[in-house]
């Protein structure tokens, strides 16, 4: 465009903006300009972004009002252009050739239907969105990304070209006509399917997913904000340095020249990319309820969480709520073959908070500690890995990732597969358990381009991870053998058994800790692994016990952690009610308002608080 011409839309539009962001010769062409040009307001001058959208919303609403006829769509463009209809009769010819080949049977000719067809898809896609466009809202909608998507736009204009079956078949039925211009009843009946199988797919992963993101939240939302910060000393999670999700936390450990207690910010993380550094974590915060702001870490509103801020509800909901729309995204394809999906996402993520006896994909976890002593082949496939006694299998579509000879330790993974997160609990304690389950949880969202960012999945980690079983003959504390109660709420007031050893990490292998160190919980066995890591991290001095603990960790399924929770109002939020309150009524629990659930206010609310607390003075 001529220096210093402009179009009337432009000047319309640049009114709308703040005067410093007016620029007559920027051309927003795809809806990925106008948000870059809107996060800029927001971040440069969070006052005017709101003025900013409401103008650029009046214009575009004036604009459709005045102009609607000339703006909006047309029938003429639903008419396809003669360069795709010779296109469509070229399909037409291939496929009447494959249909009266007296060399095919039907099923061979249903075959090369779809073999022919099938890579055309994203040919006729690209070529569609490459027409001219000026005239025809459709493609407009679809190229500047204000709507649709290339697949729904050559099903308007083109055809469905290959749809698929309930079960995900593809038809041998072609779609070649556009439901602009009317398909025919085959190609109707063809497509019938896929379309009703999305439209119940919706609803059912609506549900899912909805029922997903309750079992999160209900896990997670006793993790509220409690106090300014728990003091914790040489207690944290151990990350690379370099990841971005470092930036608002506060280290535990020295690193470099920056001190325990620095908030780390983008420039730091530069001098740390090659090092391993113990930053401050909800995984391993030490307050007496809920966690501490300093554990929380800075947060998108630029500053510490405040007491109260229910940090485990918005790390639940900002879980559930991408992960949902990448389900619904991946049903709203109405059966158009050739579309990625998302399932699986969503199955290993949920499994994680399922504890399945069957773990799909489990990778075997060593059960001792001990040098491995044989590989062999399994006659039905696959392998068996011994240490000493122990015999493990590992599945054939499994591969091994330990050698002959190799020292492993209880709960190291023999193999590549995905192991389950409530066994490391079993063999490497709580601690343990929930680094593991940040670190894997994490990855998975990412792999799955529901990506979020670590300090949610530590929130998470910490409310799932969080339950003991009393073993001790004696029980402890007030609590009878075979309980399970809160790992926060049992280490609250633990005091290191007598005897307990003020000792290096290297001495203390094989006995348990007493006290927190790093992210490694109370009762957690040291080996020489974890007595290497301590070392490397400087540190000098651990309390540790010979004598196992009196407790073993235990995971429990989502839906089980609140009826093991020690208000029993707050078990009223959770599922299985019948269990949890006569198991509730049975130990005498009680309930207290102002506590970090914020269940029983809710109840009282409703009248039943008082009218027990009635009854009881009555
Ligand atoms: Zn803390």
């Amino acid at each position: 465009m001529t220096p210093g011409v402009t179009t009337v839309g432009r000047l319309m539009f640049n009114q709308s903006l703040p005067p410093e962001y007016r620029d007559e010769g920027r051309e927003i062409k795809h809806k990925k300009d106008l948000s870059e040009l809107l996060l800029r307001i927001a971040k440069e001058a969070p006052d005017k972004y709101v003025d900013a959208l409401k103008g650029i919303n009046d214009v575009a609403r004036n604009v459709v009002f005045d102009y609607g006829r000339t703006a909006s769509f047309s029938l003429s463009g639903l008419a396809l252009p003669p360069e795709i209809k010779k296109l469509r009769d070229t399909y037409k010819a291939q496929i009447h050739l494959i249909k009266e080949d007296p060399k095919l049977d039907a099923e061979q000719k249903n075959k090369a239907i779809i073999d022919y067809l099938m890579p055309k898809i994203s040919e006729l896609q690209k070529k569609l969105t490459e027409l001219p466009d000026e005239d025809n809202g459709f493609i407009q909608q679809v190229k500047t990304g204000a709507r649709g998507n290339a697949s729904q736009l050559m099903q308007i204009l083109f055809g469905d070209m290959i749809v698929e079956d309930h079960k995900e078949r593809p038809i041998p039925v072609p779609g070649l006509h556009g439901y602009g211009e009317g398909v025919t009843p085959v190609e109707m009946w063809a497509g019938s399917y896929g379309s009703r199988k999305g439209y119940i797919g919706v609803q059912l992963a609506t549900s899912d997913a909805g029922y997903f993101g309750k079992q999160l939240t209900q896990v997670a939302h006793r993790v509220v904000v409690t106090e300014d910060d728990c003091g914790a000393n040489d207690v944290g999670l151990t990350v690379p340095g370099g990841d971005t999700n470092n930036v608002g936390s506060v280290l535990a450990v020295g690193a470099g020249d920056l001190k325990a207690g620095h908030v780390l910010t983008k420039q730091d993380l530069h001098k740390l990319d090659d090092k391993e550094i113990t930053v401050r974590s909800a995984v391993t915060c030490q307050a007496r309820e809920g966690i501490c702001s300093k554990c929380a870490g800075i947060r998108e509103k630029g500053h510490f969480p405040h007491k109260g801020d229910a940090v485990g509800v918005t790390a639940s909901r900002a879980i559930a709520e991408p992960l949902t729309q990448a389900m619904l995204s991946s049903k709203h394809t109405g059966g158009v073959a050739g579309k990625e999906k998302h399932m699986s996402a969503f199955k290993s993520v949920n499994q994680f908070i399922q504890v399945p006896e069957a773990f799909i994909g489990a990778a075997p976890l060593a059960k001792r500690d001990g040098k491995i002593s044989a590989i062999d082949k399994a006659p039905q496939g696959g392998h068996y890995v011994h240490i000493g006694e122990e015999e493990h299998y590992v599945p054939e579509d499994q591969e091994l990732n330990v050698k002959v000879n190799q020292e492993v330790e209880a709960g190291d993974a023999l193999s590549d597969g995905l192991p389950n997160p409530a066994e490391i609990v079993k063999y490497k304690g709580i601690g343990e358990g929930r680094r593991y389950f940040t670190q894997k949880y994490y990855d998975i969202l990412k792999e799955n381009n529901v990506g979020n960012h670590r300090r949610n999945v530590e929130a998470i980690a910490r409310a799932f991870i969080n339950r003991v079983k009393i073993t001790h003959p004696d029980g402890y504390a007030g609590h009878f053998p075979g309980d399970v109660v809160s790992y926060d709420d049992f280490v609250r007031d633990y005091e290191p058994r007598e005897g307990y050893e003020l000792t290096s990490p290297s001495r203390a292998v094989n006995q348990y800790l007493e006290k927190p160190m790093m992210h490694y919980s109370i009762g957690t066995r040291i080996t020489p692994s974890i007595a290497k890591k301590m070392e490397s991290a400087k540190i000098k001095m651990i309390l540790a016990h010979k004598e196992e603990p009196v407790f073993e960790p235990v995971v429990s399924r989502a839906q089980d952690v609140s009826i093991n929770d020690k208000d029993w109002m707050t078990r009223l939020g959770g599922f299985n009610l019948k269990k949890g309150m006569v198991d509730a009524a049975s130990r005498g629990s009680t309930s207290q308002l102002g506590g970090s659930s914020f269940i029983p206010s809710v109840v009282s609310g409703t009248g039943l608080y008082s009218d027990i607390i009635d009854d009881e003075e009555e």
